[in-house]
C-alpha cells in the first residue's frame, strides 16, 4: 500500500492550483471524451466536443428539477447510457434541506476517487498544521438507510455509499487515524444507539483520542449534549463492561462487548468525577477534560454551522475547532487550506481537477440571478457572490447547486471561496426578501438579549406565515433553560427589528406584513426533527436543521411542542 506523503501531496495541489485554468479545461475535456455520446448530451448537439466554449454554448444550466426525468428513468432500472457511459449503480440521497425533499444524485466510483484526492489535501495541510501520531478519532458517523429503488438500485446517503465501499477504505486506510469506534457503530441501524456507543467508545480510549469529528459541527454539539445526559449510564456500563440495555441491536452489543467493554472501575471513577465536576461548571472545556490529548475538532463549521460554534466553543475550550472542506453530495469542491484559522475566517480553494466549475453571478443581497453568463473559475471577481454551477464525473452537466459563495482571493490561480449561504429566499411575504444568512443574523443579534438571563438558543427555525392575515415571520426557538416573558418579549421584538431592511420595514408600517411571531418550543423538540430526518432515509451525519419550514409533517412537529409565544410590539414608522 502506498505510503501517505504529505509534503508530496501539498506540492501537487500547489503545481495545479497555479495551472487551474488548464486543469479545469482537462477536467472537462476528461468527462466529455468519458461520457460525450449519452443521450442528454447527444440530444443537445455536443457532437463529441470537448472544448468550454462549445460546452457552453450547447448545454443549459439546470437545476434538480430539470434533470429529474433523466434521473428517474436510471432510479426505474433504464441502464442505457443517458447521463453517463458507464450505468450508475448507486444514488445518494442529498439530505434536501432546502426543499424539503431528498434528490437522487448519481454516485460513482470517479466521484469517490475525487473524494479521497480531496481528502488526503485536505488532510496534507491539516496534518502540517496539527501533527496527529498514533491515536484515535472520535468520529461521530452515521450511516442512512440503505434503500433498493424500483429498478433495484441502492440509494443511500453519500458518506454511507463512501463508508461501505471497500475501495474507499483501501484508499483512506493510509493517511487516517484509527477510529475509537468500529464499523458496526458507525454502520449502526439506529442512530441515537450508535451515537451512545460512539461516546462509549472515545471515553474508553479517552487518552488516546486525538481527532474529534463528524461531518458538520452541529453533530459534535449534539453529541456532547447527549453526554450531558447520559455521562452516568456510560461510567455505569464501563464499571460492570456490559452495555446498557439501551443497546438492542444485536450487532452493537456484539462489537461493544466482545472486542471493547471490560469492566474498568479505575476509569469508570475516574471518568464519573471529570463529569461531576463538568457538571458543576455547565460543561465548559468537556473536550480537553475528557480527552487530554485531543489536538482540534474537526468538521464542517461555516455557514449555518456558525450558530453551532458558540457552544462548541464552550465544550472544545482551548482545543482548536479546524472547519472542514467544502463539498456536497454532487461534487467535492474546495479544501481548507489555512486550517488555524478560525471558522469564521475560513475559505475554501478551489480543487480544479474535482470538477468543472462555473460561477453564477447574484445580484448582492438578494440572490436573484443578473442576466450576465456563468464565469470560468479564473475569471472570477474578488468580492463578488456567485451560486455555483458543477459539471461531475457523474452525470451532473452544469448543475446549479444552489450555494451562494463569495469570492475571497486566490491560492495561485484558483479562487478561495467562502461559503455564504443556500440561494433560495428563506422568508418572504411580499416586497421583502430574506436568506437564511438574514435569519442566522438577526437570532445572534436576538440572542445577545437573552445572554442577560444565561440562556442559549439550542436552535432555531422560520416559517414565512404567508396563510395568515397578515402574513408575517415566525421564528421557532428552542432554548437551553425558561427565559422570563420580559426578556423573551425583548427578543422577539429584536428579532423583528433586525429584518428590518427597508422593504421589510415598510411593509411592517402598512401592515401588509404583520408583527413577527416568536415561538418558544419544548427542550428537545429539533431532536425529533432530527428523528423524523433519519426516519425519511436521511443519515444524521448529513443532517442541517432547516432553515426555514416547508414541510407540513416538520411544522406540525413544531406547531404541538409550542410553550410560549409572543408577538412583536416594535412600531415600525
Ligand atoms: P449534502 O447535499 O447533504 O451533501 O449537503 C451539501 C450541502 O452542505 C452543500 O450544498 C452546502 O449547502 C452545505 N455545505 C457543504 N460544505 C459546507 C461547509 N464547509 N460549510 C457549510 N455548509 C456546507
Amino acid at each position: 500500500m502506498e505510503e501517505f506523503n504529505g509534503v508530496r501531496v501539498i506540492e501537487e495541489f500547489e503545481a495545479m492550483t497555479k495551472d487551474a485554468e488548464r486543469v479545469q479545461t482537462e477536467c472537462l475535456k476528461k468527462i466529455l471524451e468519458e461520457n460525450g455520446s449519452v443521450e442528454y448530451l447527444k440530444n443537445l448537439g455536443l457532437n463529441g466536443r470537448t472544448d468550454p466554449e462549445n460546452y457552453k454554448a450547447c448545454v443549459p444550466l439546470v437545476t434538480y428539477k430539470e434533470l429529474e426525468p433523466y434521473i428517474q428513468r436510471i432510479v426505474d432500472g433504464d441502464s442505457s447510457p443517458i447521463l453517463t457511459s458507464n450505468p450508475i449503480t448507486t444514488f445518494s440521497l442529498s439530505s434536501g434541506t432546502s426543499e424539503g425533499k431528498s434528490k437522487f444524485i448519481p454516485f460513482n466510483n470517479a466521484l469517490m476517487e475525487t473524494s479521497v484526492q480531496r481528502s488526503k489535501t485536505s488532510f496534507a495541510f491539516r496534518n502540517r498544521e496539527f501533527p496527529v501520531g498514533k491515536g484515535k478519532e472520535l468520529q461521530f458517523t452515521y450511516r442512512s438507510k440503505q434503500v433498493k429503488t424500483k429498478g433495484g438500485l441502492v440509494a443511500a446517503s453519500y458518506i454511507t455509499n463512501l463508508y461501505t465501499s471497500s475501495l474507499y477504505k483501501n484508499k483512506m486506510k493510509p493517511i487516517k487515524s484509527v477510529f475509537s469506534s468500529p464499523d458496526e457503530v458507525m454502520l449502526g441501524k439506529d442512530f441515537n444507539q450508535s451515537l451512545y456507543c460512539h461516546l462509549l467508545c472515545g471515553l474508553i480510549f479517552y487518552n488516546e483520542i486525538q481527532v474529534i469529528s463528524a461531518v458538520f459541527a452541529q453533530i459534535v454539539v449534539y453529541a456532547f449534549r447527549t453526554l450531558e445526559q447520559v455521562w452516568e449510564q456510560l461510567c455505569a456500563d464501563i464499571r460492570a463492561g456490559t452495555v446498557s440495555h439501551r443497546i438492542t441491536d444485536p450487532a452493537l452489543r456484539t462489537a461493544m462487548s466482545t472486542t471493547l467493554l471490560r469492566s474498568n472501575p479505575e476509569l469508570a471513577e475516574l471518568i464519573c468525577d471529570k463529569c461531576k465536576g463538568l457538571s458543576s461548571s455547565n460543561w465548559g472545556g468537556l473536550i480537553p477534560e475528557l480527552f487530554p490529548n485531543a489536538k482540534y475538532i474537526y468538521a464542517k463549521m461555516t455557514g449555518s454551522m456558525e450558530a453551532y460554534l458558540k457552544k462548541l466553543r464552550h465544550y472544545a475550550g482551548d482545543v482548536p475547532l479546524v472547519s472542514g472542506d467544502y463539498g456536497a453530495s454532487e461534487a467535492k469542491i474546495g479544501v481548507n487550506v489555512n486550517p488555524k484559522l478560525p471558522p469564521e475566517l475560513v475559505t475554501y480553494v478551489v480543487l480544479p481537477d474535482s470538477g468543472y466549475f462555473e460561477f453564477l453571478p447574484l445580484l448582492e443581497k438578494y440572490y436573484k440571478t443578473t442576466e450576465s453568463k456563468p464565469l470560468g473559475l479564473t475569471e472570477v471577481k474578488v468580492g463578488e457572490e456567485y451560486e455555483m454551477v458543477v459539471t461531475n464525473f457523474a452525470g451532473l452537466y452544469r448543475y446549479r447547486l444552489g450555494d451562494v459563495v463569495k469570492v475571497m482571493g486566490f491560492h495561485n490561480s484558483s479562487p478561495e471561496i467562502k461559503f455564504v449561504c443556500r440561494r433560495n429566499l428563506i422568508l418572504n411575504i411580499n416586497i421583502d426578501m430574506h436568506t437564511e444568512k438574514d435569519l442566522q443574523l438577526a437570532v445572534e443579534e436576538a440572542s445577545k438579549v437573552l445572554a442577560e438571563e444565561k440562556l442559549e438558543v439550542v436552535d432555531y427555525t422560520s416559517l414565512a406565515g404567508l396563510s395568515m392575515e397578515p402574513g408575517h415571520y415566525v421564528i421557532f426557538w428552542e432554548l437551553s433553560g425558561e427565559g422570563s416573558d420580559e426578556v423573551l418579549g425583548e427578543c422577539c421584538n429584536c428579532l423583528d427589528q433586525s429584518f428590518g431592511d427597508p422593504a421589510y420595514a415598510f411593509s411592517r408600517k402598512v401592515n401588509t406584513i404583520g408583527a413577527l411571531e416568536l415561538r418558544i418550543v419544548r427542550g428537545g423538540t429539533f431532536q425529533k426533527i432530527l428523528e423524523h430526518f433519519i426516519a425519511s432515509g436521511g443519515s444524521a451525519s448529513q443532517f442541517k436543521t432547516p432553515r426555514c419550514v416547508t414541510n407540513q409533517e416538520v411544522l406540525q412537529l413544531l406547531s404541538s411542542n409550542v410553550v410560549k409565544s409572543y408577538s412583536s410590539t416594535t412600531a415600525f414608522l
